[in-house]
């Protein structure tokens, strides 16, 4: 594992980690029907694609702020996991199990969704390219990122995602 004081340039979302273990934190986030069911898909999807899943947190519901009149609810959970490809490689995995859960790719922000997939963390890494940015710039300020983390993440993990 890096130090919590590396720091990164484009270049590194191209590179394969080289530790053993490189924890990575997921969150998922959806509300329309069958949220639940789509969060299980796409976390066999994951296994069955070279992420390993080691701990997923319980569901957080939370009212859809910011979105069009009368969104439902949110359901928001944490997933650990351990990924040996690039990051953008698992960039590309999680959208593209983002549009087969029926998101377009087009879609646009603060509207209803069945499925976001955002990349919180990759380890102490921070990566900063035109699609990708980890830590994900607005997870500290999230409850519903932070709540769900708490119950998976190693305690100096959260300490630098809380910072982020
Ligand atoms: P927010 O960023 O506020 O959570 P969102 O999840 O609705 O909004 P999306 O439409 O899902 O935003 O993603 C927009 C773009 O963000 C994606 O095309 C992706 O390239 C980019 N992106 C940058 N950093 C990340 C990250 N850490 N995880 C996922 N996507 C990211
Ligand atoms: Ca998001
Ligand atoms: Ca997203």
């Amino acid at each position: 594992m890096q130090s919590p004081h590396s720091s990164s340039t484009a270049e590194q979302s191209e590179q394969k980690s080289t530790g053993s273990f490189n924890p990575v934190l997921l969150s998922f986030g959806g509300n329309l029907d069958g949220t639940m069911e789509r969060f299980e898909r796409a976390l066999r999807r994951l296994s069955m694609s070279g992420f390993n899943v080691l701990k997923v947190s319980g569901p957080l519901v939370n009212p859809a702020v910011g979105c069009e009149p009368g969104a439902g609810d949110f359901t928001n959970i944490s997933v650990l996991g351990d990924w040996n490809g690039t990051p953008l490689e698992l960039l590309d995995l999680t959208q593209s199990i983002e549009v087969e859960e029926g998101r377009p790719a087009d879609h646009p922000h603060w509207v209803s969704r069945t499925i976001d997939i955002d990349i919180i963390l990759m380890g102490f890494q921070t990566i900063d390219h035109p699609r990708l940015k980890v830590p994900h710039p607005l997870a500290a300020s999230r409850d519903f990122v932070l709540v769900p983390s708490r119950e998976i993440l190693p305690q100096e993990l959260m300490r630098f995602l809380e910072k982020a």
